[in-house]
């Protein structure tokens, strides 16, 4: 339950914003209530507009690795504030970003910024697309990559690869040209490329999907994936929005020793300010303007304020040897958390890969496809939701969103967590009952 101030603000929010958010997921529709309308953040800590205390596991989504309000980072922030906040024209911390991306990331020959993970994935695509003179763009179920028109596309029915749009408002013409297939399926990869495979521009792919649970690929399944845009002259694009700098210092690739064609970035490299990048082989990012026909701009591309966050929070995870760290303390997490899923009377368990974790809250073996994911989960979830927010645990309000840790999380937040999981599970073991 949100308390009396958060419900008064969310009240005026709802007169002024539609749904009362500025981000669907926000709104808390999936747990039912009121969202919570927080004050600030500090470290682990979130405080709410009632001065309510929450242990943070959903850290904006992600970019938080650091947590909230990091000082390093908010006087990196301070200081290039002072200097102007945008020129709209080049500007020492852009070009020191790009610098510090290529160097981590060595298969990123070129990059270019832009303020949103969705604009990312929006215009790797288009540079996919202008490259090879194709159209169409392959998708998986399960993978979300933002909202541009060409990937809020979903299956059609039954075996159909063609997709339809997710949202109103998308073309059903734009979604045609996206296809869609389930991921893990290694025959309906192969017969997709066999028959489509000279017409697909791109395929993108979330090497870590992270937006429909924690759904953990199988290396073979992504290595075909690979293979198969190299024999069709297709652009594999690995979304790394969320998996960038966080499942390890170089992401997925780096997981899991595939170099995609494009990559895109999000969430971490920003810090916690608008910042998203894509990048990758230097002969595709050349097709950009202005050195190539591909169009694509912004005003407060690269902004200062933006890069400088950026910048001092790979400086800071590298310092720190953020990965390595996370390693350490999500294998903290496993232990703290393993005795209460074994208890539990139904069925949760615990899918990591780094910092991402999943309650998932289905027995048997961890999903790997979307239509693997039970939605029974829904309902579970939210009185288990109310649980722990009561006992001052924030956590993602949807079954089918991932948690997140920063390197200041310790075991004694673990702890908390069991604690308040295992009073959740017992309740509603107490609540089937009767
Ligand atoms: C969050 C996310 C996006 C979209 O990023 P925005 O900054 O919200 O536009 C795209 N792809 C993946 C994998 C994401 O997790």
């Amino acid at each position: 339950m949100s308390g009396p101030r958060s419900a008064a603000l969310y009240e005026r929010a709802c007169r002024v914003l539609p749904g009362g958010v500025n981000s669907p997921v926000r709104a808390f529709r999936a747990v039912g209530g009121a969202p919570i309308v927080f004050e600030r953040g500090r470290g682990v800590e979130l405080v709410d507009v009632d001065g309510r205390v929450f242990d943070d596991y959903v850290l904006s989504w992600g970019p938080l690795l650091l947590g909230h309000a990091h000082p390093e980072v908010v006087d990196a922030i301070a200081r290039a504030a002072r200097d102007g906040t945008s020129f709209g024209a080049p500007c020492r911390h852009e070009i020191e970003l790009a610098e510090r991306v290529t160097s981590m990331l060595p298969w990123l020959e070129l990059v270019r910024f832009v303020s949103s993970g969705t604009e990312a994935t929006m215009s790797a695509l288009r540079v996919a697309r202008g490259a090879t003179g194709r159209e169409l763009v392959l998708k998986f179920s399960g993978c979300y990559h933002g909202h541009a028109d060409a990937l809020l596309v979903d299956a059609g029915s039954g075996l159909a690869t063609f997709g339809h749009p997710s949202s109103a408002g998308v073309p059903a013409a734009f979604a045609e040209r996206t296809l869609v297939l389930p991921l893990d399926d290694e025959q309906r990869l192969a017969d997709l490329f066999e028959r489509e495979g000279a017409r697909i521009a791109a395929a993108i792919v979330e090497p870590v999907p992270g937006n429909h649970g924690l759904l953990l690929q199988r290396p073979q399944w992504l290595r075909l994936l690979r293979e198969l845009c190299t024999r069709h002259g297709a652009v594999l694009v690995f979304d790394e929005v969320m998996s960038g700098f966080r499942v390890a210092r170089g992401g997925a690739v780096e997981l899991y020793g595939i170099r995609p064609d494009l990559a895109t970035y999000g969430k971490v490299i920003g810090g916690g300010l608008p910042v998203g990048a894509f990048g990758g082989r230097a002969d595709l990012m050349r097709q950009l303007a202005p050195l190539g026909p591909v169009y694509q701009a912004g005003t407060l591309s690269g902004n200062p304020v933006a890069m400088a966050a950026g910048l001092k929070t790979l400086e800071v995870l590298e310092r720190e040897r953020a990965w390595q760290r996370i390693e350490v303390l999500s294998a903290a997490l496993e232990r703290a958390l393993a005795p209460v899923l074994a208890a539990a009377p139904q069925p949760v368990q615990l899918v990591r890969c780094g910092s991402k974790f999943w309650l998932s809250l289905q027995a048997g073996a961890p999903p790997r496809s979307a239509a693997c994911v039970s939605s029974a989960a829904a309902a579970r979830y939210k009185p288990l939701h109310a649980s722990l927010l009561a006992a001052g645990i924030y956590l993602a309000p949807s079954a089918y969103e991932v948690g997140f840790l920063s390197i200041l999380h310790t075991g004694a937040h673990f702890e908390r967590l069991a604690a308040a999981l295992a009073r959740a599970l017992s309740a509603e073991c107490a609540e089937v009952r009767t």
